[in-house]
């Protein structure tokens, strides 16, 4: 099952919540987190391995991936270090 997380960055409020992330009742595809530095935005996004994962909000190609557990990544929108709140408990399917 997937869970919730949100991504907040207190340098510049920059926010994304309610973003999800893992494995619903398929095992295939399924959200993974990942920065955009072509819209500079944060998110989440099907992936599944056959074809290149994109940007969820504009659609670009060259997306970076995140781990899974990550805790932290730079903000897209200043640079600074903004934090996910993994939100363990809110399941989504
Ligand atoms: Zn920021
Ligand atoms: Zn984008």
């Amino acid at each position: 099952m997937g869970h919730k997380v949100d991504f907040v960055c207190r340098a510049c409020r920059y926010e994304e919540r309610d973003l999800g992330l893992g494995r619903g009742r398929m095992p295939v595809p399924y959200l993974r987190l990942f920065s955009c530095d072509n819209c500079h935005s944060v998110g989440s996004t099907w992936v599944d391995d056959a074809t290149t994962p994109r940007c969820s909000l504009c659609y670009h190609d060259g997306i970076q991936l995140l781990a899974d557990d990550a805790e932290t990544s730079v903000c897209p929108k200043c640079g600074e270090r903004g934090a996910f709140i993994h939100h363990r408990d809110q399941i989504w399917e």
